[in-house]
């Protein structure tokens, strides 16, 4: 058995598990014996907790919240209307669509780390949403759609799969002849970095017509180690480019100096920030969630003439209409106590809550 594979075996997703890790608080202790939800996470990424401070950034990404039962916000159904699953192009469970010319691949539902802030979470943590993981039908319907040239593989994290089925799912897209390129979203290389192992990277890398790019997800500088920096060479070097998205997390990441930390150290890894993402509203996850102004806000006095251009993500707030940027003009048209109205580049309007700080 592989490392990561061990990694896995050993998931931290009991309260006896995690109290080798941390103090657990009463509140941690309630909230966990409580939950209807999937959570755990990699003992690697556990032992990055700080055993006593429940505001640890990596904790509170990891460990269950009472917060949790709270709802004023969130859209029910969130990733239906997201992901706009139901509208009336009929298409595959695993294939998502919000743009012309690319498409989200929806392989798996499983994740290495549960993040509590996950905006997947009907689909990944809460489980009340299942969909029909059938690689084969996904596949048909790509081919036959000649316009889309992007494909997104995404879950839950792809990169849990075994290399044989990522191989066969890599090899599938190369053969078609309108795929340009493959993404990947995983948190691996920050949860699970062991993942990257010489099978892994004989599976994505090497000189191809089309490239592959992988997005991590890192959301605070305490979440960088060696371990992760050396995954990170080792895909870079066979020829992924690595770049990160990170969530604006209240309490995590959303005061000035996380903020810059994460940006700088991301770049000191070989990881380009790409996005900083609004944390989206998705049930049960109100406490995460900063008023919409915040992340522009940040990236305009912590990171622009600041540091390095190379530090900057762009802000953006995911939408059932796609990806909205938030920098550094603001594209929002109206704003009142109960709701923001937003512009995407098409001229299409959404609303979004709006939360008091
Ligand atoms: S790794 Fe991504 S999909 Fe999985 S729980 Fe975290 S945010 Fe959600």
């Amino acid at each position: 058995m592989e490392e990561w594979q061990e990694q896995l075996r050993n998931h931290v997703n009991t309260l006896e598990k995690l109290e080798q890790f941390i103090n657990v608080t009463p509140e941690e202790r309630e909230a966990i014996e409580t939950t209807k939800t999937r959570w755990g996470t990699t003992p690697y990424f556990a032992s990055l907790m700080d055993r006593n401070d429940p505001n640890c950034p990596i904790r509170k990404q990891v460990v269950p919240s009472l917060k949790e039962r709270e709802n004023r916000y969130g859209i029910p159904n969130y990733l239906v209307w997201k992901e706009n699953r139901a509208n009336e192009e009929k298409r595959p469970d695993t294939i998502a669509r919000q743009y012309h010319d690319r498409i989200a691949f929806t392989v798996v539902n499983a994740c290495a780390n549960y993040c509590r802030h996950c905006f997947r979470k009907e689909l990944v943590v809460d489980k009340s949403l299942s969909l029909k993981f059938d690689l084969e039908e996904g596949l048909r319907w790509i081919r036959e759609h000649s316009e889309i040239r992007d494909v997104l593989v995404t879950g839950g994290d792809p990169l849990l799969l075994p290399d044989e089925q990522i191989e066969y799912i890599v090899r599938k897209l190369r053969e078609i002849p309108h795929i340009q390129m493959i993404r990947f979203g995983s948190r691996l290389p920050i949860v699970l970095p062991h993942r990257i192992t010489k099978g892994l990277l004989k599976v994505l890398g090497g000189y191809h017509k089309v490239p592959i790019w992988l997005n991590t997800q890192c959301n605070h500088a305490k979440e960088i180690t060696e371990r992760t920096a050396k995954a990170v060479y080792d895909l870079l070097t066979c020829g992924v480019n690595v770049g990160n998205q990170a969530v604006l997390l209240k309490g995590i990441n959303d005061d000035k100096k996380s903020f810059q930390e994460l940006h700088q150290k991301l770049l000191t890894i070989r990881i380009r920030p790409y996005y900083v993402f609004y944390c989206e509203p998705a049930p049960g996850i109100d406490h995460f969630r900063t008023p919409v102004e915040k992340g522009a806000e940040l990236i305009r006095d912590t990171i622009r003439g600041h540091t390095t251009g190379l530090a900057q993500p762009m802000y953006v707030i995911a939408t059932n209409i796609g990806k909205i940027p938030l920098m550094p003009d603001y594209y929002i048209i109206k704003k009142d106590e109960k709701e923001y109205t937003l512009r995407n580049y098409k001229g299409q309007i959404t609303t979004l809550p709006n939360i008091p700080e």
